[in-house]
């Protein structure tokens, strides 16, 4: 019998797949993700799978990702998977501190994508929220941002699709969070947000202006990147929640540098 993916002889360890097997040095070579569902799975697909997934574990995560929803992509840094091969994405928090005044606790709002069949191979951190709890009995609910279900939601819908319409998620999520204020229709709303995002010119930067962040860091245009992270590290210090500076501030610190960040002089 000959091995599905490396078509070598398969010797005495032999791991069967969706179709035929695999040797054992294949089965080893596997992240563990795969390793779990590969029973079910095409020699191409774990093929395709396996160069994915290795893509993502090569790029540096952690801290603040740039979470950015492209034509027919999704970046999270440098990192770049095709609509075409997500499943789903999902967001979600983690609370990072005790629940302190007003009800309110800070976390990490985090995303979690799905490749293929196999759920949530791709987690880390994107942002820093603040939110309101709500206890009952001995436990403690956190309440998810409206927004960051609205954003799903248009995600999800987008990998659906294939395609993605910025302009047209930019338009909705300003309507969601008008909505309520305004006496129209949902449906009214969509078709009005939908003629908007094709009117309108395209604006990377809608809820914090290049000027502002520049404003809030101190620095005028050419600066370094060496000069953006100093201030960078003297603004987080400085507003980092656990030396009495508030969340929202604190993210405030985050979305201006990744704005910033885009302007470094190369
Ligand atoms: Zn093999």
């Amino acid at each position: 019998m000959v091995c599905k993916l490396c078509n070598n002889k398969i010797g005495k360890e032999k791991y069967r797949i969706g179709k035929g097997c695999i040797c054992g040095h294949c089965y080893e070579l596997q992240p563990s993700v795969i390793k779990k569902s590969i029973r079910h799975m095409k020699a191409n697909n774990i093929e395709k799978l396996s160069e994915i997934i290795t893509s993502a574990k090569s790029k540096p995560w952690g801290g603040f990702l740039n979470f950015m929803l492209c034509k027919d992509s999704i970046r999270i840094n440098d990192w770049e998977i095709k609509l075409s091969d997500i499943s789903a994405v999902k967001f979600g928090f983690k609370p990072l501190c005790e629940v302190g005044k007003d009800n309110q606790v800070y976390g990490d709002i985090f995303v979690q994508i799905g490749v293929g069949r196999v759920a949530c191979i791709i987690e880390d951190v994107i942002g820093r929220e603040e939110l309101i709890y709500s206890i009952s009995g001995k436990n403690i609910y956190y309440k998810r941002p409206k927004n960051l279900n609205i954003l799903e939601t248009l995600i999800n819908q987008t990998i659906q699709k294939g395609i993605c319409d910025t302009d047209y998620i930019k338009e909705r999520m300003c309507a969601k969070n008008k909505a309520g204020a305004q006496d129209k229709t949902k449906k009214s709303q969509e078709e009005e947000a939908r003629k908007n995002s094709r009117n309108r010119k395209k604006s990377d930067e809608k809820t914090f202006s290049l000027d502002s962040a520049k404003e809030m860091y101190g620095v005028v245009t050419p600066f370094t990147e060496a000069q953006l992270k100093k201030k960078y590290r003297e603004l987080v210090k400085k507003h980092h929640p656990d030396q009495g500076g508030t969340a929202l501030m604190f993210s405030k610190v985050q979305s201006a540098y990744e704005i910033l960040l885009k302007s470094v002089a190369a």
